[in-house]
């Protein structure tokens, strides 16, 4: 069933965050909010349920700004430090909710975490589980997780399985380089695009602004946010050169979106 959420972007930044530790730039040395980029994270609410999008090295410090106490789920898009590497601290829900935590993720993120993470992995019997997983095996399908529907896509950033997600008529698709046409097809009829774009000049595992911008097109969304984005980007400067219903994320920024939920 469409419903109506919204999105908040816990963290809009690149790998690195911004300002970048010992960066002198302009944009690093920027008093401006929208310049201070936190790790690339997302939360959507739907129905007062609280679904975590990546779950990065900023992590801590996003769910205490956003007052966020509870997660129906979590959603893994791929296991690069800045997208997983705040794994560790969703024990802290575990223990406030008294049950695991709900992840989502591909098989082969589950395959890295088992190595990364074996301690809260692998199932020990004196020492209880705090993660539940469900564990996608193909590279596009259609699943039902904690009631939101969702599909996802396939990509490859510098050999590294990367799932795209669509729920609705919205999408996040994040550390996109190359992509096929199949991937375009499933992201017919989205309406609000969030996708990663790093600054403007080329970047051998990301999307730049003018890749995003093409990619939005394709795909035909009417609203497209950029996240993942480096400290080349001032927002002021670069918001005001960006097409018409093309904007660039900032951290805290809630975005109304609809998905598909309790169908
Ligand atoms: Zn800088
Ligand atoms: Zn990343």
């Amino acid at each position: 069933m469409i419903t109506k959420a919204q999105l908040i972007f816990l963290g809009t930044g690149g790998s690195l965050g911004v300002p970048v530790p010992c960066c002198p730039c302009s944009v690093c040395k920027s008093t401006s909010s929208y310049n201070q980029r936190s790790r690339p994270s997302a939360l959507l609410q739907v129905e007062g349920k609280n679904f975590l999008i990546d779950a990065g090295s900023d992590l801590r410090m996003q769910v205490l700004r956003e007052k966020i106490t509870t997660l129906e789920g979590v959603i893994l898009t791929h296991t690069h430090h800045d997208h997983a590497s705040g794994f560790d601290d969703l024990r802290a829900f575990y223990f406030h909710q008294k049950k695991p935590v709900d992840v989502l993720l591909s098989k082969e993120s589950y395959i890295d975490f088992e190595d990364r993470y074996h301690y809260l992995v692998k199932q020990k019997k004196e020492y209880p589980s705090k993660f539940s997983f469900k564990v996608l095996d193909d590279d596009f399908g259609s699943n039902t997780f904690k009631g939101l529907s969702i599909s996802h896509v396939s990509y490859l950033q510098a050999n590294m399985k990367v799932l795209g997600l669509r729920s609705g008529t919205f999408a996040y698709i994040t550390d996109i380089k190359e992509y096929t046409p199949q991937i375009i097809e499933a992201l017919q009829g989205v309406e609000t695009l969030v996708v990663s774009a790093l600054r403007y000049s080329e970047s051998p595992v990301h999307l730049s602004i003018d890749d995003a911008i093409a990619f939005s097109q394709k795909v035909g969304a009417y609203k497209t946010y950029f996240t993942h984005i480096a400290h080349d980007v001032n927002h002021d400067i670069v918001s005001k050169n960006l097409p018409t219903n093309v904007y660039l994320a900032y951290d805290g920024q809630s975005i109304d979106v609809e998905v598909d939920f309790g169908s």
